[in-house]
């Protein structure tokens, strides 16, 4: 079996994305991409004074996140973040 025959469009994600971000971030735990700390996002400094929000780093003072809204859309740049960990329901057994 070839990688392709494996492969499914991104419409196969659509049900895990959409779970994951329904739940609470602010308890979620992310690594900053330059400096390497971690931390709960609710310890990050938001600053919301501006055309978009901007959530930086409480170590280093690097930018983790950009939240920009629009009447009808949100652009949401996480490339100051490793990864972020969020807190999810158990999956049931089986
Ligand atoms: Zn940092």
């Amino acid at each position: 079996m070839n990688d392709n025959a494996m492969m499914l469009d991104g419409n196969a994600v659509a049900g895990e994305l959409r779970e994951i971000f329904a739940v609470e971030v602010t308890t979620a735990v992310g690594r900053c991409a330059n400096c390497g700390a971690v931390a709960v996002l609710a310890q990050a400094r938001a600053y919301t004074r501006s055309p978009g929000i901007v959530v930086r780093c409480a170590s280093c003072n690097a930018v983790l996140l950009r939240v920009v809204r629009s009447t009808n859309r949100a652009w949401l740049d996480a490339r100051g973040l490793v990864y972020l960990q969020l807190a999810m329901s158990e999956l049931p057994e089986g």
